[in-house]
């Protein structure tokens, strides 16, 4: 294989700029022409391809974002739109292709793999850290130290004035942005989608600890669960007093600097990448699983189910006593 592409799909992540610099780097590194497709599948398709040096990467690892832009692309799911994606790829003599995304892009990837024999490679991004076959996925870490910090910041104002607050925080259907924030920030309460809440163990969690003299009550809601206010007016209903307040942290949580863990997996996750590739090993997707940079089958990571931790949202639980 002589020449490669990457792409960057689907929500964006701190860490995807790494990655690419990382892709594009090593492969030239190893002697491949690399070229970077803007705006995800839409620029493929739409043949928005342009080769890459190793200055075109400069300056970029400590950027969120991606200098790739990324796009949501339904036509994608057509095959006459990803056999305009294919000649262009033909075109200029691309044999693989790098896929940073969640997992709509590996379902993308996929499909090129097994429809048009397309050799690539997906890499996670997503601060959801919703693919089951890894540990961790690009902008997860980062994500939760930007929930963390907002924590932080309000917990010194609902303990001034002794209130509770509802956090509600990113992840679709996936609980760990919740569950990582919630345990880092001492939430009293965290609610996720993996495990059924009963309304009134939560509404006496919350009494009981304003009767034992509790300054605060940090509640950190996933948004797979329902929304802040809806919340707020369950509790309000069944019995909670006091000052309730929403904070939902939107899209604060898909920016910044990457952290120390996302640029190194970033790091990792592409020297992989770029080897399968050039070993013809196209179909797969890169991951981390025990600290250990792992690859398995596009097809069989996508079918695996979610890896939520329930051990230590129980003993998040029990710290947040
Ligand atoms: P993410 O990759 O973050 O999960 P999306 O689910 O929005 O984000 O998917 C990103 C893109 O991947 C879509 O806009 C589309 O171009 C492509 N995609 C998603 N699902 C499929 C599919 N079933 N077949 C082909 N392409 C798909």
């Amino acid at each position: 294989m002589k020449k490669i592409a990457v792409l960057t799909s689907g929500g964006d992540a701190p860490g995807m700029n790494a990655c690419v610099r990382a892709v594009v780097r090593y492969a030239i590194y190893n002697g491949l022409n690399v070229y970077g497709i803007e705006r995800g599948y839409t620029g493929l398709i739409n043949n928005n391809i342009k080769e890459m040096n190793k200055r075109s990467v400069s300056d970029i690892i400590q950027r969120g974002g991606t200098i790739l832009k990324t796009a949501r692309c339904p036509q994608f799911k057509e095959d006459e739109y990803m056999q305009m994606a294919v000649d262009n790829m033909e075109a200029y003599g691309i044999e693989g292709l790098v896929v940073i995304g969640g997992d709509g892009s590996y379902r993308g990837a996929l499909d090129l793999y097994k429809k048009f024999g397309v050799q690539t490679i997906g890499i996670p991004g997503t601060i959801d850290n919703d693919l089951a076959y890894t540990d961790y996925t690009l902008g997860f870490d980062t994500s939760v130290n930007t929930v963390v910090s907002a924590i932080n910041n309000l917990r010194d104002t609902m303990t001034s004035h002794e209130r509770v607050c509802i956090i509600e925080v990113m992840g679709r259907k996936c609980g760990d942005i919740a569950l990582y924030a919630g345990i880092c920030g001492g939430a009293e309460i965290i609610l996720v989608p993996e495990v059924e809440f009963d309304l009134k163990t939560v509404v006496k969690k919350i009494c009981l600890n304003q009767r034992v003299g509790k300054n605060s009550d940090i509640i950190v809601l996933a948004e797979g669960v329902c929304k802040a206010e809806e919340l707020k007016q369950q509790l309000k209903d069944n019995g909670v007093k006091g000052s309730i307040k929403t904070t939902t942290l939107g899209y604060i949580q898909r920016g910044g600097a990457p952290s120390m863990s996302d640029r190194v997996l970033a790091a990792r996750c592409a020297v992989r990448a770029v080897d399968l590739l050039m070993a013809n090993m196209g179909g797969r997707v890169v991951g981390i699983k025990d600290n250990q940079i792992i690859d398995v089958d596009i097809e069989e990571a996508l079918q695996k189910h979610s890896k939520f931790d329930k051990t230590l949202y129980d003993t998040a639980m029990i710290l947040g006593l």
